[in-house]
């Protein structure tokens, strides 16, 4: 199958203000809660975080939802917390634009751009996106092809960004027991076909806490650059996608087994 895609061009070593974050010696994690909720929230999750060596810290405050009755984060405010998390822990942030109108608010905030899979297909986004300096975290949409993620990335390529990071975070199957299906084959296509780092999501792809660590350490075996993983101070009480969120001692837990499988197969998880 022809899979053409500037991001067979991209770099595979990423840095964060000069500082290499991810290649194919690492699987970075990426840890954090669905949604900017409060300032206590964040700063509270991000001090743990930080005190178990997580760099990066995953928080959107501009949620896109299928609700719009549903809570879509703390805004503009909420970009201040996470600044203050920089500050205050030295954490790297990765923070999502929803669409284009906010994406001059998130850039100067975040480290990495996450464009969530429900704006894969943002045209106006992804070319700002491809205008700005920062690395973009594409997520996969759920019933997008590989071949439309890779074309959808060219859109932010052609602007001149080469620091791409693609992600596969489930797709819909006809299976409803879980609330997506983690797409390992495509994950497979991906590393076969571009250079960019591959992130893998076992967060949304499980939608319930229950198969996460599994899910997580499988994705570590499968060798990965990274992770996207949802962490919630009180998971029972989260503004947003409280299901699938791991409480702080099961992230603990299932970060070290992850850390040993990364030994096993050459790779450090950090
Ligand atoms: C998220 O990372 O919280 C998110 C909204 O994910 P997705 O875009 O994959 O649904
Ligand atoms: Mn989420």
């Amino acid at each position: 199958m022809d899979l053409i895609s500037k991001s067979a061009e991209v770099y595979n070593r990423i840095t964060i203000d000069g500082e290499e974050f991810f290649n194919h010696d690492t699987c970075r994690v990426m840890a954090g809660p669905c949604a900017v909720e409060s300032r206590d929230q964040i700063l509270s999750t991000a001090e743990m975080l930080a005190n178990m060596g997580i760099s990066i810290f995953r928080a959107g405050s501009f949620k896109p939802r299928t609700n719009p009755y549903a809570f879509q984060g703390a805004g503009e405010e909420g970009l201040r917390w996470l600044e203050e998390v920089k500050e205050t822990y030295g954490m790297k942030i990765i923070t999502e634009t929803s669409d284009y109108s906010n994406f001059h608010l998130v850039e100067p905030v975040t480290d990495i751009i996450q464009i969530g899979a429900k704006a894969m297909f943002d045209h106006a986004l992804l070319k700002a996106a491809g205008a700005s300096k920062k690395p973009i975290l594409l997520k996969r949409h759920f019933g997008a092809t590989i071949d439309e993620l890779f074309k959808m990335a060219d859109f932010a390529l052609l602007e001149g960004n080469r620091q791409i990071l693609f992600c596969e975070r489930g797709i819909r199957t006809f299976e409803t027991s879980s609330r997506f299906t983690l797409d390992l084959c495509g994950a497979a296509v991906i590393k076969n076909n571009t250079r960019a780092p591959l992130i893998l999501d076992p967060s949304h792809a499980m939608g319930y806490s229950f198969g996460v660590p599994d899910i997580a350490n499988a994705c570590v075996a499968f060798g990965c650059e990274g992770i996207l993983i949802e962490v919630h101070h009180n998971p029972a009480e989260a503004m947003c996608d409280k299901e699938q969120a791991l409480d702080l001692k099961q992230f603990k837990q299932v970060y070290e087994q992850m850390n040993s499988i990364g030994l096993a197969i050459g790779k450090q998880v950090k």
